[in-house]
């Protein structure tokens, strides 16, 4: 297999597999049983799934009533929880995912503050009155800023009005402690693929014994929650990459995001980084550079071996700005002109000193045609 290099800087959309989760993987790949069938081997997968399920409810601090459910990652967990619910009002922030955005049809937004974080008095009152079974989905960190949402203090506004909460965890997995029971949410989805597991494996945990509707239905896998044959390997994978998180190192990506921004910033004053007043993950900074298209910065880039990502959806061909820069008040042309940078598990400090170069050339290229110098 041919071996991959590049300055990889794109870990929120995915991040390697961890060495020992691979080797795990493999040896599990090459194990016959089917965790449905009755024989030794068969009771030997069941054991592998049910071990794993236990990591994970370790991981998130689930309660003894909390029900785990394997899924092919989260965007089956958020549809599975915002349309297995049940409920007859479903209430999602503006800067969701697009797998919690596009999963019903009939949706309320809540608006988020400039700042990023969600407009809690706005919750509350879109709450206020209600006397409809309602949902709110509220993400725990957005994948594209970085920013974290207060949840602890979202659940309480939930819990007042009687709704229940859903939380997307996914890009707080590894980065921030996860404590279902202290954040307050009824369900919370992971993805292995962004903690150092493999892709098309997640979770939903669902808490407290709330009712869920499986959105596939066939075999009793799962509780029933959840048809089809288990991702055995997959599920060990997504197991051993929760035991491998490692908050030491995550935090010592603050320092490195910090120095991206700061020479940035030292090199282009009209640098703009969405979050920056709102708590956030270490690992991430999303900023815009205007006049510079988003896709002239990556395909710079891109030349000189970097991975790094924009905020904008990509589809047939047109760049549409990134929702969640326009819900923060960002503008067309500063959405068209931002960059994600997202450290992970390897990143290397050389890596950081790497991009900074050679995006500070990109710049010094372009500075005149942007008007900037
Ligand atoms: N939610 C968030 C916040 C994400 O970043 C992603 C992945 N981009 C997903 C959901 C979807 O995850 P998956 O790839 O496992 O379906």
């Amino acid at each position: 297999m041919e071996t991959f290099t590049a300055t990889y800087l794109d870990h929120n959309a995915t991040t390697p597999v961890k060495p020992a989760v691979a080797s795990l993987m493999l040896e599990t790949l090459g194990f016959p049983g089917n965790a449905s069938s009755i024989h030794k081997a068969g009771r030997e997968a069941r054991r592998r799934i049910e071990e794993a399920r236990q990591t994970i409810a370790t991981f998130v601090n689930a309660g003894p009533r909390d029900v785990i459910v394997f899924t092919g990652g989260a965007t089956e967990a958020n549809n599975l929880a915002l349309r297995g619910s049940g409920m007859a009002r479903i209430v999602v922030s503006a800067i969701e995912h697009p797998s919690v955005l596009q999963s019903v049809d009939n949706k309320e937004i809540i608006p988020v503050l400039p700042s990023g974080l969600v407009d809690l008095e706005a919750l509350d009152r879109m709450l206020t009155g209600n006397t409809e079974q309602t949902l709110v989905s509220i993400m725990l960190v957005n994948n594209e800023t970085g920013v974290i949402q207060p949840l602890e203090e979202i659940s309480k506004i939930t819990r007042r009005h009687g709704a229940l909460l859903h939380t997307d965890a996914v890009q707080a997995a590894g980065r921030v402690p996860l404590d279902i029971q202290k954040l307050g949410a009824d369900f919370l989805t992971l993805s292995a693929h962004k903690m150092g597991g493999p892709q098309g494996v997640g979770c939903l945990v669902v808490a407290n014994c709330v009712t869920v509707a499986p959105l596939l239905r066939g075999g009793n896998q799962e509780k029933s929650l959840r048809a089809g044959t288990e991702n055995l390997a997959g599920i060990c994978g997504f197991a051993k990459a929760a035991t491998l998180v490692d908050f030491d190192t995550d935090h010592k990506h603050a320092v490195l995001r910090d120095k991206i921004e700061a020479e940035l910033k030292a090199i282009a004053p009209s640098l703009k980084i969405f979050g920056f007043e709102a708590p956030r993950v270490h690992n991430t900074s999303m900023f815009s550079l205007p006049g510079a298209s988003s896709e002239m910065q990556l395909i710079a880039l891109d030349l000189a071996g970097i991975c790094v990502s924009n905020g904008s959806a990509c589809s047939s061909g047109t760049v549409k700005p990134s929702h969640v820069l326009k819900a923060m008040g960002a503008s067309d042309a500063e959405a068209a002109a931002s960059l994600r940078v997202s450290l992970g598990w390897n990143t290397s400090p050389q890596d950081v000193d790497y991009f900074i170069v050679k995006w500070s050339e990109m710049y010094n290229r372009i500075k005149s045609r942007i008007g900037a110098a």
